[in-house]
């Protein structure tokens, strides 16, 4: 919201602009005025919004066009005053001052106008008659309010306006013509009403009408209060109030009521605390909180941000089978603004049979973007809503920044729980069937993907001595001229080579000598495609020999043509084991009890996630 705010006074001369200031600071009216009173400044304190409050009269005597156009652009809201008693200076509102105000200000920026018909004391009838239909035809009119400053009456009033028509607009709101909520405004209010309603199950229940109002307002709804709110909106509307909790309807015609009764900063505290700015668009200071991410570290998502996607992800699994259905997926996604994750996602985590996205498939892609793309992750929660449902103080709380690899390295111990493997191959040696083995996908049903929505990332979790980790696994285009330094930066490299094709290997070769030889990211040797007949590769020396010569473990033989069953996970699980322990040693990893300890742990472990997920979900 505005620091301050700045009220101009404008009219014709001897309409008692001085005169409106001057009874409103002394509280009497002055017989005596000069022609222009100077700027004054109202404490914060004792304005009703608690804003510092500036007012700056206009005298035509004293001032000349210049002094009038900077004022006007300086102003936050314009009073043009007019004198009910003199037509004259009516006619002068709109064959002078509008079109005056509206050359003088910036197209973009919206300066409101407030008509004040002042001298009330000297007639008996309104002035409303002639000033409605000027109302109507300009919209950046916010209100008109008849006043005099003589019997000091609406004095008060109109400043308070003029204060609340900056700091609460009804323009963006609120349409005088149609005498309904602007799109825009129904947009917002709907999606804040979606992010309220924990369970979606399409009504605020009492419970979640609480949490609103003590998210809003700091203060919880008396139960009466409560009652009463469902009371006004059963009464004007057949369907606002189901179940005895609001609807979305029964939302939206609350906060039209709000407005239609100048109650509109109710509908502005909602939407500010909600992050929306003035033009009802997301805040960029709501969706990207600062946060510094020294190099070397990497992003993660903290357990608090976890149990928040997991509600998220609950609320929207409506059949309860721990997969986001097309549907599903399309009405988690409908807080946000455009639909984030394509069909390509499907393709990056884990799926079930159909094809849709699994509870660990869904945290996957989350644990995805916000390691490699933080600030789009920020966004993505601030549409969710999580600092208000989280009770956060913002986004950038859901996110871990890990500590310096270099000191992990240091100490031999990381508390990362994401591990990014690149994978490195020549054409057709096998790295997209060796990252879609990883989402439990054999050759058959690698076949049924679209090649339109394939993806160079998969990711999902591996158990290392029963710790769940997520490993990151990247297919980088084999093409020398195209390898960035996000290529060659990564916790450990796989390099694979096509076991049955004699010319694959020296590629790996290649790459290994080039680029990691002498870095200190640990490598592996994968031989793809073990189901078909090895042979020999036209190189120096042979794979095996190689590896020796380099201390490399010896090549890991893969293959994901494995016939109904899913392809076998041991090597994802040696894989994220190698790179959360770079410095054990290669004697350490040939012996088969570190493997063995690793591998058994990912059986009971990831066996006993599934279990506890849906026990969780039972309890519900
Ligand atoms: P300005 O030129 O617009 O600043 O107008 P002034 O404040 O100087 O007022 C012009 C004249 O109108 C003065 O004689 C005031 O005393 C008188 N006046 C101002 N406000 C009122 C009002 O509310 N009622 C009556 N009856 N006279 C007013
Ligand atoms: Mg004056």
């Amino acid at each position: 919201m505005r620091k301050d705010v700045r009220i101009l006074l404008v009219g014709e001369p001897k309409v008692g602009k001085t005169s409106l200031i001057m009874s409103l600071v002394s509280e009497e009216f002055p017989e005596v005025v000069p022609y222009r009173a100077e700027e004054i400044t109202i404490p914060a304190d004792v304005t009703p919004e608690r804003v510092p409050t500036h007012i700056v009269d206009y005298s035509e005597a004293e001032q000349t066009d210049e002094q009038l156009f900077q004022e006007i652009s300086k102003a936050n809201v314009i009073c043009i005053v007019y004198s009910v008693n003199n037509k004259k200076s009516i006619e002068k509102v709109t064959s002078h001052w509008i079109p005056l105000i509206t050359d003088n200000t910036d197209k973009d920026s919206r300066v409101p106008l407030i008509l004040v018909g002042n001298k009330s004391d000297l007639v008996e009838h309104s002035s409303m008659e002639t000033i409605l239909p000027i109302m109507n035809q300009h919209s950046e009119i916010e209100t008109c309010v008849e006043c005099s400053a003589k019997n000091l009456k609406n004095i008060s009033e109109l400043f308070y306006y003029a204060q609340k028509a900056v700091l609460h607009p009804t323009g963006p709101l609120y349409s005088p013509e149609r005498k309904d909520m602007k799109p825009l405004c129904v947009k917002a209010l709907t999606r804040i009403f979606k992010v309220s309603d924990l369970d979606n199950d399409g009504i605020l229940n009492d419970h979640e009408l609480n949490f609103f109002q003590r998210t809003c307002f700091n203060t919880p709804l008396e139960p009466q209060a409560l009652e009463d709110v469902k009371n006004v909106v059963r009464k004007n509307l057949s369907d606002g109030v189901c179940d005895n909790g609001l609807s979305l309807k029964g939302f939206l015609f609350l906060h039209t009521l709000f407005i239609q009764r100048g109650r509109h900063e109710t509908t502005w505290t909602v939407l500010r605390r909600f992050g929306y700015d003035d033009d009802l668009e997301l805040n960029q200071d709501y969706l990207f909180p600062p946060l510094k991410i020294p190099s070397d570290c990497t992003t993660e998502l903290n357990h608090n941000a976890y149990l928040f996607l997991q509600s998220v992800f609950d609320k929207h699994d409506r059949d309860r089978d721990c997969a986001l259905s097309p549907e599903e997926l399309k009405d988690l996604f409908d807080v946000f603004p455009y639909m984030p994750w394509g069909p390509d996602v499907n393709n990056t985590v884990g799926t079930n049979d159909n094809g849709w996205i699994t509870y660990q498939g869904y945290l996957s892609q989350w644990t995805l973007t916000t390691y490699l793309d933080v600030q789009r992750c920020l966004e993505y929660l601030g549409y969710l809503g999580y600092s208000i449902i989280a009770e956060q103080e913002s986004q950038a709380s859901g996110i871990t920044v890990t500590r310096d690899k270099k000191i992990d390295l240091q100490k031999k111990q990381t508390q990362r729980s994401v591990f990014r493997c690149n994978v490195f191959g020549d054409i057709g040696s096998g790295k997209s069937g060796f990252l879609q083995a990883f989402l439990g996908r054999n050759l058959t049903r690698q076949k049924t993907i679209n090649e339109e929505h394939r993806s160079f990332y998969a990711i999902s979790t591996t158990y290392v001595y029963g710790q769940e980790k997520y490993l990151l696994l990247h297919e980088v285009f084999p093409d020398f001229d195209y390898l960035s330094d996000a290529d060659m930066s990564c916790d450990i490299v796989c390099l694979v080579y096509d076991a049955s094709n004699p010319y694959s290997f020296e590629y790996c070769a290649k790459v290994f000598k080039q680029y990691f030889m002498d870095s200190k990211t640990p490598c592996m040797m994968v031989a793809a495609k073990s189901d078909l007949p090895e042979v020999k590769q036209m190189y120096g020396c042979s794979p095996l020999e190689f590896c020796r010569r380099h201390k490399m473990p010896p090549p890991q033989t893969f293959t994901c043509n494995t016939a109904a069953a899913a392809p076998n996970q041991d090597i994802y699980t040696k894989l994220t084991t190698m790179a959360m322990y770079p410095h054990v040693s290669q004697a350490d990893l040939k012996s088969s009890t570190f493997w063995l300890r690793a591998s058994v742990g990912a059986t009971v472990f990831a066996v006993l996630g599934l279990t506890l997920y849906r026990v969780l979900l039972r309890q519900r």
